[in-house]
C-alpha cells in the first residue's frame, strides 16, 4: 500500500538525524524577503490547520504561539523557495490577526492518544476532521489540511502526507528558538520540524524529488528529498518541479483553474536517443494541463518512496501542446544499477495529476 511505503521510510529519514547530531552545523539562514501577506485577507482558498487534541489529553503549554511561529517560518520558506523560482504561487495560511501568527483550529478528538498511532491513526484522525468541518463549514479554507497531535513520551502519532492531507507532531518545547541551533534542544527539533515541512509538501501535491547535480552544489538539499533532515539547519530547497506542483495546489494557486479535462490518449515516445532520453508528444487538444514535470527515477520504482532519488525537470510544451524534451545527463546522478523508469506527471489546473510511467529498457 502506497501509504504505507510512504509513511515508513519519511519516518526513518525523520528520525535518521538523532544518528548524526554531530555533523550539523548552524546554517547562516538566508536573507528573509517580505512575507507575503496581502493575499492573506483575500478569499483565496488557504491551508487548513488543525490541532487534534486526544480525548485524554490537554494542547500542550504555549501550543498556539509555538506552532503559530513554526508555521509562520514554514510558510516564508515555502514563499522564498517559490520567488527565488519565478513562480507567482505563495502558500497562503490562516493568520491570527492578534498575534500575525498562523491560527490554529483546535479540534477535539473522540479517541485517546493510543486511538492515533502512527499505524492507521489517520484512520481515526481523519473522521474527527470531517466531523469539525462538518459542524464548522465555514472553518474549511479549502481541501488540504495539515493535523497536528500533540504527543506524550515516545511520539507514535501519524507523521506522513498524502492525498490532500498531511500529518505532523506536537510536543512539549517544540520550538522554533531552537531552530538551527547545534544544541540537544536543536538537535530534536530538527527532524518534526523538517519533517512537518516535507509531509506538508505531500499534503500539498508533491512527490519525492532530489536536486540535480547543479542544485546540489548551488542549493543544498531537496526539502522533498533528505530535507526533512536538513531544513533550517543547512541550506534546503524547492525545485522548480516542486513549484511547478504547487502552482496548481489550492492553498498556493493565484489563477481560476478550468474545469479539468484530463489528457485523455496522450502518448508520449519516451526512448534513449544520443546518450540521453528524449520525450516527445503531443498534449490533446483541451486538456487542462497547465505543467508537464518529468523524473529520472534509477533503480528502484513502483512505490511512492522509490523516488527519493529520481532528479525533476520542468518539460516545456508549446500552445499547440508539443513537447521535445532531453533529460541534461549531466545533471543527474548516476544509480546504482542501469535500471531507470522515466514518469512523467501532468499537472492539471486543478491540481489534478495524470501520473505516466515508463520504464526504459536497460543498456
Ligand atoms: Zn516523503
Amino acid at each position: 500500500m502506497m501509504l504505507r511505503h510512504s509513511a515508513v521510510a519519511c519516518l526513518l529519514a525523520a528520525l535518521a538525524p538523532f544518528a548524526h547530531a554531530a555533523e550539523t552545523e548552524p546554517q547562516k539562514r538566508p536573507e528573509a524577503q517580505p512575507a507575503v501577506t496581502a493575499s492573506e485577507a483575500s478569499p483565496l482558498p488557504m491551508l487548513n490547520v488543525i490541532y487534534l487534541v486526544p480525548n485524554d489529553m490537554e494542547p500542550l503549554p504555549g501550543h498556539r504561539e509555538r506552532l503559530g511561529k513554526i508555521l509562520l517560518e514554514m510558510r516564508d520558506f515555502y514563499n522564498r523557495e517559490l520567488a527565488r523560482n519565478g513562480s507567482p504561487a505563495r502558500l497562503r495560511m490562516p493568520l491570527d490577526p492578534q498575534t500575525g501568527l498562523v491560527a490554529l483550529d483546535e479540534v477535539k478528538g473522540t479517541h485517546p492518544l493510543k486511538g492515533y498511532p502512527y499505524e492507521g491513526g489517520w484512520k481515526t484522525a481523519l473522521p474527527d476532521v470531517e466531523a469539525h468541518f462538518k459542524a464548522h463549514p465555514e472553518r474549511k479554507r479549502s481541501d488540504r489540511t495539515l493535523i497536528i497531535l500533540p504527543t506524550r513520551g515516545k511520539p507514535g502519532v501519524p507523521f506522513y502526507g498524502f492525498g490532500t492531507s498531511c500529518f505532523a507532531l506536537d510536543y512539549e518545547g517544540f520550538d522554533y528558538k531552537d531552530c538551527g541551533k547545534d544544541t540537544p534542544e536543536g538537535q530534536k527539533f530538527k527532524p518534526w520540524y523538517g519533517g512537518m515541512a516535507h509531509e506538508l509538501g505531500h499534503g500539498l501535491g508533491l512527490p519525492h524529488t532530489h536536486a540535480t547535480k547543479s542544485q546540489a552544489k548551488e542549493l543544498g538539499t531537496a526539502l522533498m528529498g533528505a530535507g526533512n533532515r536538513t531544513l533550517g539547519f543547512t541550506p534546503t530547497f524547492l525545485t522548480p518541479g516542486d513549484c511547478a506542483f504547487l502552482e496548481s495546489s489550492p492553498p498556493c494557486r493565484v489563477f481560476e483553474p478550468r474545469p479539468l479535462r484530463k489528457a485523455e490518449g496522450f502518448r508520449p515516445d519516451i526512448r534513449r536517443e544520443g546518450g540521453t532520453v528524449r520525450v516527445t508528444g503531443r498534449l490533446p487538444e483541451g486538456a487542462t494541463v497547465r505543467r508537464v514535470v518529468a523524473a529520472y527515477d534509477k533503480d528502484d520504482f513502483g512505490s511512492v518512496n522509490d523516488n527519493y532519488d529520481a532528479e525533476s525537470f520542468v518539460v516545456p510544451f508549446g500552445t499547440d501542446g508539443r513537447l521535445d524534451f532531453a533529460f541534461p545527463m549531466e545533471e543527474i546522478h548516476p544509480g546504482r544499477t542501469g535500471k531507470v523508469q522515466i514518469q512523467l506527471r501532468l499537472i492539471h489546473d486543478d491540481g489534478t495529476v495524470e501520473l505516466i510511467r515508463h520504464t526504459l529498457p536497460e543498456v
